[in-house]
């Protein structure tokens, strides 16, 4: 790693601010009370707060939730994410409704080695998202090392992602941080082949970045979901009512032609009129009547999919195949999940992100056979097009 680890720093009686990625679906339980919807995110971050604790430092965790608009919002308070991170690591975590200040401070400096507490909040303050100066020092001021591991906002130069660490004289790489870059590095920078790469989602606008590194370094690159029929209408297929970027078009088309024969793109459709359980799905084969919208991929495509994902030795996914939170069109986003599975029982390397991407994955029960689910959406597909991610960069050199 070119940035420091926290295996280059000692944290014995220090005061560790750790940000964390606690972005996680709220729910409500029995009594009427916020509570936490998945903990995939608060797991994920407990390797570096134990080491923090086992070794002897105050853990002072941050993290955003939601969009609260730089304003207090008390639905999007982090105070039930306190007591669920305390079920998990069998300690008592303290809350602070403060983010920043001399209360919060005192109470730091009050804590014993080895105890945690969790802010409140960070985008509750408008300075977190604008990156700035002041609420950046006044984060850095609450503590003596700053270790960043979340990976899942590292695509983002906020304030307590990026800005906070020019104001400390430590900054180092968490364990989950650690673990994603490695595994993404060896799928961007030295990825055996063949390599296969599967994108899907809802917008081509998203991903373009990625699409053109991905096409370059991926020996084949399959196309699914909503970004598959701006492609087809380039290529002069009639697409019906399916999700187009009209404004992309010459992009893709571009895009396309650089690719020189890495881009595979559906060759059958689900399709029905609206994206809705108790629509009429029917498979077309090329074109797509007028009235009718592509949802899903069909299964000549799973079929020609899944033999490409089994020959491969290193294969990524992001992006769903189709409307998959509605029944009738999730048949092909579950199959490209139980392809990447087998090919990972057979050796090959596999990595999985995205939001969306990864709850299909678990649905279908195959996540804990990839090699590697990563936490990230934004940063993954940043890391993926070989652009800088502020919350690395800001961090001290090794
Ligand atoms: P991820 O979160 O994994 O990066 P995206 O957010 O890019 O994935 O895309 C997921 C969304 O794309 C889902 O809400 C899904 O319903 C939508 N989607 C996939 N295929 C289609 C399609 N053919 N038409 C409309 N929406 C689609
Ligand atoms: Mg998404």
């Amino acid at each position: 790693m070119h940035k420091l680890t926290l295996d280059d720093v000692d944290v014995r009686g220090q005061r560790v601010l750790i940000r964390v990625d606690f972005n996680v679906p709220l729910d409500t339980s029995e009594d009427g009370s916020p509570c936490v919807g998945d903990d995939t995110r608060i797991r994920a971050a407990l390797p570096t707060i134990r080491h923090v604790l086992d070794h002897g430092g105050k853990a002072i965790l941050v993290s955003h939730l939601g969009r609260p608009g730089g304003q207090p919002d008390p639905d999007l308070s982090l105070a039930c994410v306190a007591d669920h991170l305390g079920t998990l690591i069998e300690e008592r975590v303290r809350f602070s409704s403060n983010t920043v200040g001399d209360t919060v401070e005192e109470v730091i400096n009050g804590m014993s080695e080895g105890s945690v507490i969790l802010l409140e909040n960070t985008r509750f303050d408008a300075g977190e998202k604008a990156n700035d100066e002041a609420f950046a020092t006044a984060l850095a001021n609450l503590a003596d090392v700053y270790v960043n591991d979340a990976f899942g906002a590292a695509h983002r130069a906020h304030a307590s992602t990026a800005g906070v660490a020019e104001f400390m004289d430590v900054a180092a790489l968490g364990r989950l941080m650690e673990d994603e870059i490695e595994a993404l590095t060896r799928v961007r920078d030295d990825p055996a082949h063949p390599m296969v790469a599967i994108l899907g989602g809802s917008k081509v606008s998203d991903k373009l970045g990625t699409i053109r590194a991905l096409s370059e370094t991926a020996d084949h690159l399959l196309i699914g979901g909503a970004m598959s029929y701006t492609f087809l209408k380039v290529l002069g297929h009639e697409v019906g009512a399916s999700r187009v970027e009209a404004d992309r078009l010459d992009t893709a088309k571009d895009l396309y032609e650089q690719a020189e024969g890495t881009i595979t793109l559906p060759t059958d459709h689900v399709v029905a009129e609206a994206p809705e359980a108790d629509a009429t799905a029917s498979v077309v084969e090329g074109d797509i009547p007028a009235e009718l919208m592509g949802l899903d991929i069909g299964p000549a495509t799973i079929d020609a999919y899944r033999d490409r994902i089994l020959g491969a030795a290193t294969v990524v996914w992001n992006g769903p195949m189709g409307v998959f939170e509605v029944d009738p069109f999730a048949d092909g986003t579950t199959a490209i999940a139980e392809a990447m599975a087998d090919a990972t029982d057979d050796g090959a390397f596999s990595v999985v992100g995205g939001g969306d991407s990864v709850s299909a994955l678990t649905r279908s029960g195959c996540d804990d056979r990839i090699s590697h689910v990563s936490t990230g959406g934004g940063a993954l597909l940043t890391f993926l097009e070989g652009a800088p991610l502020p919350g690395v960069e800001a961090l001290t050199d090794a």
